[in-house]
């Protein structure tokens, strides 16, 4: 296993409807911690991040089966309906899993457990040299109706939210991932996950939850095994993630149905 630890940013562009809490009078609420905050449960954000990495990964080729589903996800998926031959045999420390979508072999299958843990992220606002975490505020939205295009009075929509329009000073979602990848080329696809993740929470239709170009600090240790050897910082994330997905697609390739041209 080759261990890693992610540290991940981004600004908040538009406010952030998670979901999940309970307010009287509030028609959606952002789940709030403790200490009254609003953040993004891990699974949530494990969820979406989950998604992006399937979108990449089928976009470079690599067929990957559909979470969260038991049976439409690996290797179930492929023994039903065929198709496991396009998809690479995954076997770790003796055990074979049959065939594993890269996608599952960084976020677990209903075999194999999910080899990395995310934190919840949370919202934190950067003003006058001090970090806080950020306040939910309420945003009320109107829903227009399509027939009459007048707002009706039972469609008011109010929603709790982190929100960049809450105080001064630019808020930022923040968490961390850390665990180990079967095969450090997955590291690739996981990162540009990371990078290529645009929104948070729900009501995107609804220009909620925008991000901010995400900022990434990446440690690896390199040397599988090697419990005393340091993490090393990686300089340039989003170079090193390139060159692992390309690795990752070549390691794919003779099992994918078609993988398009690099030029
Ligand atoms: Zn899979």
């Amino acid at each position: 296993m080759i261990p890693f630890i992610i540290n991940w940013r981004a600004a908040v562009r538009s406010a952030v409807l998670v979901g999940g809490g309970d307010i009287p009078g509030v028609d959606i609420a952002t789940v709030t911690g403790a200490n009254k905050r609003p953040y993004v449960p891990a699974t949530s954000w494990k969820g979406r991040l989950r998604h992006t990495c399937e979108a990449i990964a089928n976009a470079l080729g690599m067929l990957t089966c559909t979470a969260p589903d038991a049976a439409e996800m690996c290797p179930s998926c492929w023994l039903q309906r065929g198709g496991g031959a396009q998809v690479l045999e995954f076997s770790y420390a003796g055990r074979d899993y049959g065939p594993t979508c890269p996608v599952c072999r960084i976020f677990g299958s209903p075999w194999w457990p999910s080899p990395i843990r995310l934190t919840d992220l949370t919202f934190v606002r950067h003003q006058e040299g001090l970090t806080r975490t950020v306040d939910p505020t309420l945003r009320w939205q109107v829903s227009i109706s399509r027939q009459t295009r007048s707002a009706s009075a039972g469609r008011l929509f109010v929603a709790q939210v982190a929100s960049p329009a809450g105080g001064p000073g630019t808020i930022e979602a923040a968490g961390s991932i850390t665990g180990a990848v079967p095969e450090e080329d997955l590291l690739g696809l996981l990162v540009a996950g990371l990078l290529s993740l645009e929104t948070l929470g729900h009501a995107r239709s609804r220009g909620l939850g925008w991000l901010g170009p995400p900022i990434i600090e990446l440690k690896v240790r390199a040397k599988n095994g090697e419990a005393t050897e340091e993490m090393k910082t990686i300089e340039d994330p989003a170079a090193y993630a390139e060159e692992k997905l390309r690795l990752l697609v070549q390691r794919y390739k003779p099992h994918a149905a078609h993988v398009p041209d690099s030029g």
